[in-house]
């Protein structure tokens, strides 16, 4: 009798840890010395699909602020002339991986996160991965080392299948922009609140959005305090509570 219920146990409990995965965000900072009295935080911005803010990284330029940009394939290719302008300024704009089609790094087709469907399977989610990183190859003629899945959720299953795959995942501790959706103000006051080794997140990719006027005003504000900017390309990270 024993053997047998052995493996009934088993059942129900994998099933049950299956119906019980929670996405997880991923907040992280950057790795500074102890006792460093640097100022210095990382800009990511991420360029999902859509189009491109010209103001936003014609503030950056001017401003020669570094930032570290997660593109999908799909952005790529909509864009040619936004990745020149970023090209042409290698020395400011990593480029990075954000997949392929924007698909969260959730596995189940039929869950979602913030309305994006999860990739089918493991093997989708790869292919995801993989087809972005090509992408990037293509354009930049640099392989990137770095992925954020689209909305920046992950199941701990794929978080495995991503750095398996060679790649280091990159979080956030300031959200500065919640996917271009903030006003103005509220962009402004997120900055505001950034502390030397953040990581901030916002969006290049909604010229429509207040992410632009928001992002030139707070970024102002933190070159006035006398911040620098890094990107991740050489970075260490350590992962922290977020904010
Ligand atoms: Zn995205």
């Amino acid at each position: 009798m024993k053997t047998a219920f052995v493996p009934i146990l088993f059942l129900f409990s994998s099933l049950a840890a299956a119906a019980d995965v929670q996405p997880v965000e991923l907040h992280q900072k950057l790795s500074l010395p102890a006792g460093s009295t640097d100022k210095v935080v990382a800009l990511t911005l991420d360029a999902c699909g859509g189009g491109f803010d010209a103001d936003l990284v014609d503030f950056l330029i001017e401003h020669r602020i570094q930032a570290t940009i997660f593109a999908t394939r799909r952005w790529i290719r909509r864009n040619p002339d936004a990745l020149a302008t970023l090209k042409a300024h290698a020395d400011l704009f990593d480029i990075e991986d954000h997949g392929a089609n924007h698909i969260p790094a959730i596995i189940g087709a039929d869950r979602n996160v913030y309305g994006l469907a999860g990739a089918a399977d493991l093997k989708q989610l790869k292919r995801e991965v993989s087809g972005g990183a090509d992408a990037v190859k293509a354009a930049t003629g640099t392989a990137p080392r770095w992925y954020r899945g689209a909305t920046g959720e992950y199941d701990p299953e794929a978080i495995k299948a991503i750095e398996a795959m060679g790649y280091k995942l990159a979080g956030f501790s300031v959200n500065a922009d919640s996917g271009a959706t903030l006003e103005k103000k509220k962009i402004v006051g997120r900055l505001k609140k950034v502390r030397s080794g953040d990581i901030i997140i916002a969006h290049l990719n909604k010229p429509a959005s207040d992410t632009g006027k928001g992002m030139a005003e707070g970024l102002q504000l933190l070159l006035d305090r006398g911040f620098r900017f890094v990107t991740l390309r050489d970075a260490q990270v350590v992962p922290v509570g977020g904010r």
